[in-house]
């Protein structure tokens, strides 16, 4: 079933059209990548997909409600290093919006959930670490860990792995394929590079020019496993 769709979406910085009437659906489960050119506007994509930002037209609608501010169950990951709470550590970071969420979770829910995360990571032996006792990685793995743990329906990353070396992004391209399979969250995740939206994406949309030049079935992707 469609989760997100994306109706005739235009966008404006000083009278300059950086999207232009962006017709787009995505399907509960997807894990789909937006690929172009730097300066081609997937982050502004990304970011009206999570209300952060206003739309100049159009409209973007979340399991059939029109998304006009940010939302609980659309959650971002974005590739600065320093989104971390830096005086809290790797589990009080990850526990830190179950408990400001609003639906009150229990002290036994708080430790299960964020047990279950930090699991899921592979942060397990470092959970009492600060953020700056922790590689460029882990501080990834934490924040998508923190990005998960009130499991929200879609996961949005902007270029999550593009400051990390390429040993370090390919471990961290394989937990988020292991966390895809394991918790079927929606995935629509930003990167220039195209090997990397190979290996992760179902679909891949090509946008250029502030629209989508293309829509590829990623078929590469199942013949690898
Ligand atoms: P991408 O993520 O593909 O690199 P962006 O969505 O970040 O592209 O940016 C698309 C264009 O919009 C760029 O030219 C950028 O400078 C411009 N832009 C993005 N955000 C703003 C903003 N808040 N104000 C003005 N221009 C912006
Ligand atoms: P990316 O390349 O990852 O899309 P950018 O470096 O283009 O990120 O943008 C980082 C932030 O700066 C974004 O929040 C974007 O909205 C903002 N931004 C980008 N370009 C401009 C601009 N020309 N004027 C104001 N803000 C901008």
């Amino acid at each position: 079933s469609v989760i997100i769709k994306i109706s005739n979406l235009s966008k404006l910085y000083n009278d300059r059209s950086i999207l232009k009437n962006i017709d787009l659906t995505i399907e509960t489960g997807e894990f789909l990548c937006i690929i172009g050119p730097s300066g081609g506007g997937k982050s502004t994509l990304l970011n009206l997909i999570g209300g952060f930002i206003k739309s100049d037209g159009g409209s973007v609608s979340f399991q059939g409600e029109t998304v006009n501010k940010p939302n609980r169950e659309c959650i971002m990951v974005f590739q600065e290093f320093d989104q971390l709470f830096p005086w809290k550590t790797v589990q009080e970071n990850i526990e830190f919006p179950l408990k400001n969420d609003p639906h009150h979770y229990s002290k036994t829910e708080i430790a299960a959930l964020t047990g279950t995360y930090i699991d899921m990571v592979k942060l397990h032996e470092f959970k009492d670490f600060y953020p700056h006792q922790l590689s460029g990685g882990m501080k990834q793995r934490t924040a998508i860990a923190r990005a998960l743990v009130t499991t929200p329906k879609v996961l949005l990353m902007d270029e999550p792995f593009g400051s990390l070396d390429i040993l370090t992004k390919t471990e961290l391209q394989d937990t988020m394929l292991e966390i895809w399979k394991k918790t079927q969250t929606t995935i629509v995740f930003v990167t220039h590079d195209v090997r990397e939206a190979l290996h992760l994406a179902d679909q891949i949309i090509i946008l250029g020019d502030g629209t989508v030049q293309q829509r590829i079935e990623n078929k590469t992707k199942d013949s690898e496993e």
